[in-house]
């Protein structure tokens, strides 16, 4: 077997890799050269200098296996990979460690004020009054977002006697029991309790400024925040705002909205620590990035079931090609079910009904909901192969039914999501390329969820249309489609809104208050335009 590393990878997964096949180094490749020596090679690992086009893979006659020495493959051309049959398999659990223990060296830096004065002292000065701290020990720690980093978190401060209340409103009570952290309601009582704040959510659409000025309203006087997740979930305008009033007691942030942050106003604040974005940066993680990369392409050479695999190609092209649009349905339901559920999920109960009830692989289409469900919450990408074992992981439960019954279709998925307060029940079928929703918590619609919707959940009385197309109409957002659904015997009754235009909080809010409108549900089915 032949291995090609392009990138600079840690020794230690070279010499796992050296014990099974022969290794070739070759760093710094132009193009022609990569394209040259990988046409002999089984497998190749990278790290994120690699760029790994459709050219180089084409002249890849024989590799099986791509290994990324990290998380994000966006250096690694993964569609045309995964269609020439080569496996990527990535490491997203290297740094998970080092990142808490940067979070930890942050919070104490706040706590004693090191940084600064190691500089005093470098300048020749003994302030030892002013740099008066606070021990950590007895104070709160709010921990926002619980997966893999979070929970590092939370061992690493209970051993410095702190009380630790997290808020994750996707995790389930079960997994929180486990890591043995109190979990808060709202992010709320986070923002009102804690004495120290740390980040760990991924950057999405819901977490962009998520520590925005009112938060900071909300947060406890002389607060400490912590970022080591990712730039732009704190509105860095605010927190200058919020640390030169005092509201915030220190701040210090190893990821910025503009890397490097030069010109950036915090870095004149004193009491504003920041390192440059160095959350991964240990040898440790570079070694288990490498040890865990190489790993997983050994198992793929030796035949054995990697862990953490990026891409699909091992399903036969006939089964993805017969099931490609059942499964963008399922992913679809997914992805709608998530952005409406309220609590945390416990059970995701699928029926396949119809010509899906005999379907052979049906955990295909099972797993593409689960992707659709999880991939919105997750840093890590989730996919047809490893979205079960992510769903474990989170303690939920899945069961699988069939039914002939698919009413007025050919073929239908109904997705029961439950949670510890309340369930969601969608129902969609695909004709052909489409895909629809047929019935959402038991209103019939006839909908193909794209872009950006609402769903608004109303009483059944006049008016009620009207209301909410005006309050949009005055806010400039243009409504390209409405449907209402209705239950045969039902006091309420469901709008469902194309709209051209994400919608702020406040017209959300706005709606809401609409007399008769009960709840209101802000989709994002997938707009290419726009991004965070
Ligand atoms: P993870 O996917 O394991 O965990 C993310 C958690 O956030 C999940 O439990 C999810 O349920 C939760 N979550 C999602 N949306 C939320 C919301 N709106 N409110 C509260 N919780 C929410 O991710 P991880 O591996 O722990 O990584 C956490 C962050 O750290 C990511 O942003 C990642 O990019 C970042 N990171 C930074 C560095 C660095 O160099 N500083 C290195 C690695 C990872």
């Amino acid at each position: 077997m032949k291995v090609l590393v392009s990138d600079q990878i840690h020794g230690a997964g070279i010499e796992l890799l050296k014990k099974e096949a022969e290794v070739e180094v070759a760093i710094g490749l132009d193009k022609e050269e990569l394209i040259e020596r990988i046409k002999d090679k089984d497998a190749l690992v990278v790290r994120s200098a690699t760029k790994v086009t459709r050219d180089v893979l084409e002249a890849a006659e024989k590799l099986k296996v791509i290994g990324r020495a990290g998380v994000g493959v966006d250096n690694i051309d993964v569609k045309y990979a995964t269609e020439k049959g080569v496996i990527i398999v990535n490491a997203p659990t290297a740094s998970s460690i080092t990142v808490a223990e940067l979070t930890m060296g942050l919070m104490i830096s706040l706590a004693r004020n090191i940084p600064q004065a190691n500089a005093s002292i470098k300048a020749e000065k003994w302030e030892k009054k002013k740099f008066l701290g606070i021990e950590l020990r007895g104070k709160t720690l709010g921990i926002i977002g619980m997966g893999r980093i979070g929970s590092q978190v939370v061992k690493k401060a209970k051993a410095f006697e702190m009380k630790c209340i997290a808020y994750d409103p996707y995790i389930s009570k079960s997994v929180a029991q486990e890591i043995g952290v109190e979990i808060a309601e709202s992010v709320d009582e986070v923002y009102k309790n804690s004495d120290f704040i740390t980040l760990h959510v991924p950057m999405t659409e819901h977490t962009k400024h998520l520590i925005n000025k009112d938060a900071f309203d909300k947060i406890k006087k002389g607060v400490y925040l912590i970022n080591a997740a990712r730039g732009g979930i704190i509105d860095e305008m605010a927190l200058y705002e919020a640390l030169k009033s005092g509201k915030v007691g220190g701040a210090a942030l190893d990821v910025f909205e503009k890397e490097p942050p030069f010109g950036n106003p915090l870095l004149e604040i004193d009491n504003f620590i920041g390192t440059p974005h160095l959350g991964a940066s240990t040898e440790e993680a570079q070694r288990f990035a490498s040890t865990i990369a190489c790993e997983e392409v050994l198992k793929v050479l030796r035949g054995e079931p990697p862990l953490n695999v990026v891409n699909m190609p091992r399903l036969s092209p006939e089964v993805l090609n017969r099931l490609k649009h059942h499964i963008n349905l399922a992913e679809t339901l997914g992805t709608f079910a998530i952005q409406m559920v309220e609590g945390r999920i416990k059970d995701v109960e699928v029926v396949y009904c119809g010509t899906l009830a005999e379907e052979k692989h049906k955990d295909i289409l099972t797993n593409a909901i689960l992707k659709g469900l999880l991939n919105e919450i997750l840093s890590e990408s989730v996919n047809l192969l490893n979205a079960p074992v992510v769903a474990k992981n989170r303690n939920i439960r899945i069961t699988e039914g069939k039914r002939e019954d698919a009413g007025k279709y050919d073929n239908m998925i109904v997705l029961r999501v439950k949670t510890d307060l309340e369930e969601t029940v969608l129902e969609g079928s695909s004709y052909g390329i489409e895909t629809k929703i047929v019935s959402v918590n038991g209103y019939s619609v006839e909908v193909v969820p794209k872009g950006r919707m609402l769903v608004v959940h109303h009483e059944d009385k006049p008016g009620m249309i009207g209301g909410v197309s005006t309050l949009l109409g005055e806010q400039g957002i243009n409504i390209g489609a409405m449907q209402v659904g209705r239950k045969e015997k039902s006091e309420t009754q469901l709008m469902i809104i194309f709209i051209d235009h994400k919608v702020k909080k406040e017209v959300i809010e706005k709606i809401s208050g609409i007399e008769g409108v009960r709840k209101v549900f802000s989709l994002n089915m997938g707009d290419e335009n726009e991004s965070y």
